[in-house]
């Protein structure tokens, strides 16, 4: 913990890359997850983020299922980006999306929740080579990020949301772990070695 407060501590010193409400970024890309990119110009939303990295899906591409998102889908990836996703990339370097929206024909496919915040464009699933997902978790909960949910994934990634409406964020941490092929959670942030 005491680490992550110096590299937090450090950063702040170090810049004052705070990002404005909205960022129209320039068409040039820093974005991190290159192999994930699909045809057209490359829309940054923030300073490290692409549009179409929370665009990706191989599911919807073997289906044939649109990607495009409504504008306000797109307000709320951003929403997303500026408010969780940036100021978390900033500390933490880069971040691994492997799923951000799913529009409602993806989400059914997979056997989404119908009320997935990744319907509404405004969760991410990601990780990093440079941390494992309980310290990405934890790291977004010591940043006081505004997350309405926050899971780590059978120790295997992260799911970070936003609210898609107007009620308040929960702030809720949860494990999601393996009971058989049964998919549980728990209250809080935990190690999958402590969960038996
Ligand atoms: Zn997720």
């Amino acid at each position: 913990m005491l680490k992550w407060l110096l590299r937090i501590i450090n950063s702040f010193f170090q810049s004052s890359s705070t990002i404005p409400g909205t960022v129209v970024a320039p068409l040039t890309s820093t974005s991190n997850n290159s192999e994930n990119k699909t045809q057209g110009p490359i829309i940054m939303i923030s300073k490290n983020f692409s549009l179409d990295e929370f665009l990706v899906s191989q599911t919807a591409t073997r289906h044939g299922i649109d990607m495009t998102p409504p504008p306000e889908i797109e307000n709320n990836i951003k929403r997303l980006v500026i408010d969780v996703m940036q100021p978390l990339r900033d500390i933490a370097g880069p971040l691994l999306i492997s799923s951000g929206y799913r529009p409602e024909d993806l989400n059914s496919l997979i056997g989404g929740s119908k009320t997935s915040a990744h319907r509404f464009g405004c969760a991410a699933d990601f990780r990093s080579n440079l941390m494992t997902p309980l310290d990405l978790c934890e790291l977004i909960v010591d940043l006081n990020l505004p997350f309405d949910q926050v899971i780590h994934e059978f120790g295997r990634w992260v799911h970070v949301g936003i609210r898609w409406d107007d009620q308040p964020i929960r702030k809720q941490t949860l494990t999601a772990y393996k009971e058989g092929t049964k998919t549980r959670y728990l209250n809080g942030l935990f190690a999958m070695e402590d969960i038996a």
